[in-house]
């Protein structure tokens, strides 16, 4: 099949930086180990709105480290002063909606593992959905959840198609892990 996907042209090519490659590599299309991994993910991808991956990924060490190692509980838990301290650091996106945000999203997902047991699972009970329904649903419990976010997070987290191409050095090794969209199909 015709490799389509820039990025996926990108390791065809040879002409991912390292950071990318890191990421298109062992990341893109495997889903995170755990809930708090899995927000990490959400938490990335609510910072990129308006931004290129680019200056996500140059930053992201700097966001795991004030969005408290992507601890949901640590997070659901910041005060107005802790999100002060957010916007005073340039290492990250300041941007108070954005910041405001990804707290309340920790608090929604702390109410989610209280009622489904984790995030993970309240992800894999409501798989699979077509993207619109998964739009509509993240929309009535998430704050900044547009279309693309959304995408994003469900296809790097293998809920939805489309991470990998086939003719990517990547799609064997993606197909590998059992990707939810995938063991759905089979
Ligand atoms: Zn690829």
């Amino acid at each position: 099949m015709e490799v389509v996907n820039s990025y996926c042209i990108s390791a065809v090519d040879g002409t991912l930086s390292s950071l990318h490659k890191v990421y298109h590599d062992t990341q893109y299309g495997f889903k995170a180990e755990n809930d708090n991994e899995l927000f990490g993910s959400l938490i990335l991808e609510i910072n990129q709105a308006g931004l290129s991956w680019d200056t996500i990924l140059n930053k992201k060490d700097s966001i795991r480290k004030v969005y408290a190692d992507f601890n949901i509980k640590a997070i659901a838990a910041f005060t107005e002063k802790d999100i002060e301290t957010l916007l005073d650091n340039s290492g990250i996106i300041r941007m108070r909606g954005k910041i405001t945000a990804i707290i309340h999203n920790a608090n929604q997902i702390l109410q989610l593992q209280k009622t489904t047991g984790s995030f993970e699972n309240w992800l894999n009970q409501n798989h699979p959905l077509p993207i619109e329904g998964w739009i509509k649903l993240f929309k009535t419990i998430f704050k900044f959840t547009g279309k693309e976010i959304t995408k994003e997070f469900l296809m790097g987290n293998g809920y939805l198609e489309g991470a990998h191409e086939k003719g990517c050095p990547i799609y064997e090794k993606a197909i590998a892990a059992h990707p939810k969209w995938y063991t759905e199909k089979s």
